[in-house]
């Protein structure tokens, strides 16, 4: 069994269903960092037409922390928080190349250690820690390049 079927086992004792449906999402949405456009086109080509539904899932999927939502490049991204268990909507920073709308996650907890630490939240239940650094491969600045397979970011995605 793998590890993302344990995980449904685990939201099933909990009563949380996974609808083929849901479950359809959260296969498109691994690895990957997806607008609600991505995922309705990828929907509809597994047979899914209804957006509403696809949305009224997506919520469901937020609602019970197996999806967090994410400002990338000014865009709403959707983004799977149970592949691997480092991977908490708070615990990975989100580096976007700009130029091509690359994105790579870096796992660093300490950061975000250090913010929640800070005295300020002492007396403060932090419900949302996000990092995202937006901006573009510094040879993109001399303008003799902007090929999606020169980017910087990209490459560290693969
Ligand atoms: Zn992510
Ligand atoms: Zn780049």
């Amino acid at each position: 069994m793998d590890k993302k079927e344990q995980i449904f086992q685990e939201l099933r004792k909990q009563n949380v269903r996974i609808t083929k449906q849901r479950r359809a999402i959260i296969d498109i949405l691994d690895g990957q960092h997806l607008t609600i456009q991505d995922i309705y086109s990828q929907m509809k080509k597994r047979g899914f037409h209804n957006l509403g539904t696809v949305y009224n899932n997506i919520d469901f999927l937020i609602d019970h922390k197996i999806v967090t939502q994410i400002f990338i490049n000014g865009k709403k991204h959707y983004d799977l928080t149970i592949d691997e268990e480092s991977h908490t909507a708070d615990s990975h920073i989100h580096v976007t190349c700009k130029v091509n709308n690359n994105i790579i996650e870096i796992n660093d907890s300490d950061i975000f250690d250090y913010i929640r630490d800070h005295e300020i939240f002492k007396n403060f239940n932090i419900e949302k820690l996000q990092i995202v650094v937006e901006g573009s491969c510094k040879h993109y600045d001399t303008q003799h390049c902007k090929r999606t397979d020169a980017c910087f970011i990209s490459k560290l995605s693969k």
